[in-house]
């Protein structure tokens, strides 16, 4: 057994800024299944949001996000946000994190998507990778612990407090208890549960499963968005940045690629957001390419559109978007500087996740904390503005650790009995000696298939009725599976079978979630019942685990300062 004030279950961005805000004052240490540089936070391309011109405006930043959350998030979270965006974004440039420049030396921001001012702050396309080194460097600076390629399996909570976790070493093999006053999950996002999606494998909901299973409420699952651009079938991101740099989305309606007047033609947003254009909001852009490709206008009547950035030239994107040109020619081998990008939606980020107040606090659970996407403090709504979330990791990475730090200096170290670990241990030699006739990848497979058909950019009752009914079905069969490999050390068949069955676990809350939300708002969108409803769902959706099964609840969304309206672009 292992012990510590603080454990950190992940080392993106949330997690190491949770560690750096906690470790002045506490013995702390990081769990997590990657190296930390190799976590998704550094497949973040576009951007990171803050007011740092003195023509843009704190409220305006407020505005659009709320706004661009269909006025599902908490308004006082949103401030927190955006407020806090200005001290971190200049905390990490002194840090060293390397930003793009203005003429002035200044750093250069960009416009993105629902922005009413250009406010992403970036680093060409490879923003998150540079921040991730940054707070890696801090990491060392610190002289924080970290275990990495570790797993953690289990959060031990009992009498509603935490007590430590358990967790698989891979090069060893061993499961080891490890001890502490409190946990921070900061386990990032679960888009693996879609065919097409644009997160790492790593990105598979494991800390909201987890504290799910410990006892934590889920917030507002069924809110997941999809990103308007992922290379065409691979799902892999094309960056926002893309159409902040002015890039074009054309359908195929007669489209002539070398008539300028035939492009402008087939810009087919103009039909959707006809101020914004390109720039509108994700969830908007995302219906509009897939209502393109379903009404036939896909480009030769296939299911993708084209993102052409051609007119931007070629000095620009070796510039500023270098990373996107090298996916483009390693994955669909088109250089955007001479070709269109054929681009179609792909799963991209989990606005839902474990229920915080904006101090990174877990209401259920006392001694828990929970940050960056994993979390839902309830700045995104049912919508996020791009660059926000990486502004989420460090601003809540931030609080949480600092407030997981005070709860341990006031608190003790709890028992942690070890009838906790072996029953961890008896469930994972089970799941090893289990001789059924199920595979992982099968089940896996068929999952993300319901998923992408039942639950994804268009909604009904019919159709989610089914992917509930298969994803019942897929739990009931996940208890016959076999793991090929029965040894212990590297054993990555293992770990799949436990991320499919944290996948299992959500993907049932985030259908039954949309299943029961009668109206559409931000990413979730229903044919059947097309309007926001705020008379019966201005409100948050509260999944728990009970001895009964799965229960839903609601709660107040807390209006601060903008009333809903209704959202135009
Ligand atoms: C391709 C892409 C591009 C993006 N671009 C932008 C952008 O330009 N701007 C923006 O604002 N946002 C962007 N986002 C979103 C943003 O990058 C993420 O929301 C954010 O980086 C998530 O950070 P995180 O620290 O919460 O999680 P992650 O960076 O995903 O880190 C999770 C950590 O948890 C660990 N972990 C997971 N499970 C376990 C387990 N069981 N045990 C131990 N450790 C575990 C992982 O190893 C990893 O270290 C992008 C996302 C993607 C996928």
């Amino acid at each position: 057994m292992i012990t510590h004030d603080i454990i950190v279950i992940g080392g993106g961005l949330a997690g190491m800024r949770a560690a750096i805000g906690a470790s002045k004052e506490s013995d702390i240490a990081i769990i997590t299944r990657t190296h930390p540089v190799r976590s998704h936070s550094g497949a973040a391309q576009g951007g990171i949001n803050a007011v740092i011109d003195e023509r843009d405006s704190i409220e305006s930043h407020w505005f659009d996000t709320v706004k661009g959350s269909d006025y599902l998030c908490d308004q006082d979270a949103a401030e927190i946000l955006v407020r806090e965006a200005p001290f971190n974004i200049y905390q990490i440039e002194h840090w060293g994190t390397i930003f793009s420049r203005t003429v002035n030396g200044r750093i250069a921001q960009r416009p993105f998507g629902g922005q009413s001012f250009p406010r992403t702050c970036y680093g060409a396309d490879k923003t998150g990778h540079l921040i991730l080194q940054t707070l890696n460097e801090q990491l060392m600076k610190h002289d924080i612990k970290i275990y990495h390629e570790w797993t953690v399996t289990k959060i031990v909570v009992i009498d509603g407090i935490v007590r430590g976790v358990v967790a698989y070493e891979q090069a060893s093999g061993e499961f080891i208890g490890v001890r502490a006053k409190s946990v921070i999950v900061t386990t990032g996002g679960a888009g693996r549960m879609y065919k097409v999606t644009s997160n790492a494998h790593v990105c598979t909901g494991d800390g909201m499963a987890l504290a799910l299973k410990a006892g934590a409420a889920l917030k507002d699952m069924e809110c997941l968005q999809f990103h308007p651009t992922g290379l065409y079938r691979q799902g892999i991101l094309v960056s926002e940045g893309c159409r902040g740099e002015g890039g074009y989305l054309l359908s195929d309606d007669k489209l002539d690629l070398n008539s300028p007047i035939s492009i402008q033609a087939n810009r087919f947003m103009k039909k959707y957001a006809p101020e914004k254009m390109e720039l509108g909001p994700r969830d908007l852009v995302s219906r509009s390419i897939w209502t393109e490709i379903i009404e036939g206008r896909g480009i030769n009547g296939r299911d993708f559109v084209y993102l052409d950035l051609r007119h931007i030239g070629e000095k620009k994107i070796m510039e500023r978007l270098p990373q996107v040109r090298e996916l483009c020619l390693n994955y669909v081998g088109v250089d955007p500087i001479k070709d269109p990008i054929p681009v179609q939606p792909t799963a991209h980020f989990t606005m839902g996740g474990i229920s915080t107040d904006v101090n990174g606090i877990s209401p259920e659970i006392e001694g828990m904390f929970a940050a960056g996407e994993c979390a839902c403090v309830s700045c995104h709504g049912a919508n996020r503005l791009g660059g926000n979330s990486l502004l989420e990791t460090i601003v809540f990475g931030k609080r949480s650790g600092e407030n997981a730090s005070k709860y341990a200096k006031t608190h003790s170290l709890k028992a942690f009995p070890t009838v906790e670990f072996k029953d961890e241990l008896d469930r994972i030699n089970r799941l090893l000696e289990n001789d059924g006739n199920e595979s992982v990848s099968g089940i896996r497979t068929e999952l993300q298939e319901a998923m992408t058909i039942g639950v994804g950019i268009f909604r009904d009752e019919e159709i989610m009725k089914r992917a509930i009914d298969k994803i019942r079905e897929l739990k009931e069969r996940y208890n016959n599976i076999n793991i090929q490999d029965k040894g212990r050390v590297y054993n990555t068949d293992l770990i799949g079978a436990l991320e499919l069955e944290n996948l299992l676990i959500l993907a049932e809350i985030v259908a039954v979630g949309a299943y029961s939300r009668k109206e559409s708002r931000g990413a979730h969108y229903r044919n059947d019942y097309p309007h926001r409803d705020d008379n019966k769902w201005l409100k948050h959706t509260l999944a728990k685990f009970t001895p009964e099964g799965l229960r839903f609840e609601y709660k107040k969304v807390n209006i601060t300062k903008f009333q809903p309206q209704e959202r135009k672009y």
